[in-house]
């Protein structure tokens, strides 16, 4: 079951979902969760870049963590509309998620890209999230350990070691889709994934690696059950309180 001695995370991609009102009211009702019974996980919150500053008041020295959902490889310059990760880590934040599939997609993100964005992240003192996984032709093609190990291997810097990166593996096809791959499905990849890390970067066997896509209160004490899965990037279920509160209990439950 998941990896003896890594604590999980189970962190939320708010996306572009969200406004002040209801960030307001989700971090308040997840703080209230939290002032009845902590769990032995990790508690992640990633919004919208204009509400960073909002939450991290709301959160205001809680146990959950904040972070953002992208960042460019420069610390400042002429990139309009572009935001730093210093400025992230200035807002409070602690993570920032990177090379999401929707990046990769919407603004033809590379794996060079994510890279160097990880770089950046790592240098401000964030913990980059790094995100791969393959498309359902890829899986189809049998060609998915291979396309996410190109991933993992271009998109993962050299200075990355447990303290500052986490891996999301997010089959494409199960982001916000309602399907999953089997549990012996993760597996194979969180083994593989385990393995290039271990061979490519310092501490990689304690790096945390989080499934993604299309995780409910339903499926989650089973998918944070899985050997080498330590934790969850939640997109939709995220939004609400309850569900995100109930897959971090099925993370504890899994964590044992
Ligand atoms: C995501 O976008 O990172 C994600 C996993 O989305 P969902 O949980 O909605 O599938």
């Amino acid at each position: 079951m998941t990896t003896p001695g890594i604590r999980p995370l189970v962190a939320g991609n708010w996306k572009m979902n969200g406004s002040l009102g209801m960030a307001g009211t989700l971090i308040g009702d997840l703080k209230a969760r939290l002032g009845q019974g902590a769990l032995p996980v990790d508690l992640l919150v990633c919004p919208p870049f204009p509400y960073l500053g909002a939450v991290a008041a709301a959160l205001g020295g809680s146990a959950i963590s904040l972070g953002a959902q992208d960042c460019h490889a420069a610390n400042s310059g002429a990139h309009t509309g572009d935001v730093a990760a210093p400025m992230l880590a200035d807002l409070g934040c602690g993570y920032v998620i990177l090379g999401h599939s929707e990046r990769r997609t919407d603004h033809g993100e590379s794996s060079a890209t994510v890279a160097a964005k990880a770089k950046a992240a790592l240098a401000a003192g964030l913990t980059a999230i790094v995100c791969v996984g393959e498309t359902e032709a890829q899986r189809n093609a049998g060609e998915e350990l291979k396309v996410v190990e190109k991933q993992i291997v271009e998109s993962v810097p050299a200075e990355a070691n447990a303290g500052n990166t986490v891996i999301a593996y997010e089959p494409v096809w199960a982001i916000g889709t309602g399907k999953t791959p089997t549990s012996a499905d993760v597996e194979a990849m969180h083994r593989h994934i385990r393995a290039l890390l271990k061979q490519r970067v310092t501490g990689g066997a304690e790096i945390r690696i989080l499934y993604g896509g299309s995780v409910k209160p339903g499926n989650a004490a089973e998918l944070m059950a899985v050997a080498e899965v330590n934790g969850a990037l939640v997109g939709g279920a995220s939004l609400k309180a309850e569900d995100f509160w109930g897959i971090a209990e099925g993370a504890a439950r899994s964590a044992g």
